[in-house]
């Protein structure tokens, strides 16, 4: 687990253009780099997006797109997240609006070169992301800004935000994964499923025992385990967009009850974020 979380947030923070130092994690997430600051930030939309990174956006969603863009881009870690893909030396990641699933996003069309690279990724991204809280318990991090955005704390921009950046924790997630394993994944899920439903819901069965040791974890396993790292790098979004607000202890707080509630096991990639730079240490969570 302990190398996984590394090797996630060496991705998340690796763009950081200081290759040469940091080597743990906590280093990496104590770096501060060369990312624009703050003033540069309307900036962004003039620039070209840069050579791998495509924004295929319809014209009747441009307007709501460049303001989420705007509130993903006001923090620091999704500027050099953004720079990361925009110069990519092989992955192009294309950002598109779907109005098939306004609320949702997801990430897909995924290719790799002969060398097992990722070369190809796309982010499907809804038509209205600045709407709908998904659940507390597979998006604890999403979930836990409802009440901030009732109170009229934050805008909407920032709920289409974090969906963002869960969407660029998946990106980075499966250019970590083997296409061999990725594609196993796909192989034998259905099957898994299919067997699941007809032999009495049993996990135990010798057949699905097999087919979990195979591809990495049972469909649940491997499902939450995507979705929590894309709520990883929301959290990370967070950490720095909200580091100058009175409520990040208890946005932070709350996140943490959630996460000790119904995703225990995965607890440590979100505490190793809320342990890192830009975070109150008066939090409680340690
Ligand atoms: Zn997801």
């Amino acid at each position: 687990m302990r190398i996984r979380l590394v090797a996630f947030f060496v991705m998340a923070a690796a763009a950081l253009i200081c290759f040469s130092g940091p080597s743990s994690s906590s280093e990496l997430l104590s770096a501060r780099c060369s990312a624009p600051e703050a003033a540069e930030v309307s900036r962004a939309f003039a620039r070209d997006s840069g050579p791998s990174l495509k924004e295929s956006i319809d014209p009747r969603y441009e307007k709501r797109y460049v303001q989420w863009k705007d509130e993903f881009l006001a923090a620091e870690i999704a500027r050099v997240q953004w720079e990361l893909y925009a110069k990519h030396p092989h992955l192009t990641l294309t950002i598109t609006i779907s109005p098939a699933n306004k609320h949702g996003a997801g990430t897909g069309n995924y290719k790799w070169n002969e060398n097992g690279e990722l070369i190809e990724a796309t982010i499907f991204l809804g038509s209205r992301i600045d709407e709908g809280y998904p659940s507390s318990v597979y998006y604890p991090v999403m979930n836990a800004l409802e009440p901030y955005e009732q109170n009229q704390m934050i805008s909407r921009n920032v709920l289409a935000a974090a969906k963002i950046a869960h969407e660029f924790g998946h990106v980075m997630k499966i250019a970590d994964t083997p296409e061999d394993l990725y594609k196993l994944q796909l192989k034998l899920v259905p099957i898994y499923n299919k067997i699941f439903l007809s032999n009495g819901h049993n996990v135990n069965d010798p057949r699905l025992v097999e087919m979990a040791q195979q591809m990495g974890g049972n469909p649940v396993e491997i499902w939450e385990d995507r979705e929590y790292w894309g709520e990883a790098n929301a959290m990370l979004y967070l950490r720095d967009r909200m580091a100058k607000e009175g409520f990040q202890c208890r946005l932070f707080n709350k996140i943490k009850r959630m996460v000790e509630q119904y995703a225990k096991r995965y607890e440590d990639r979100f505490t190793e974020i809320a342990k890192s730079r830009g975070v109150n240490y008066s939090c409680s969570w340690k």
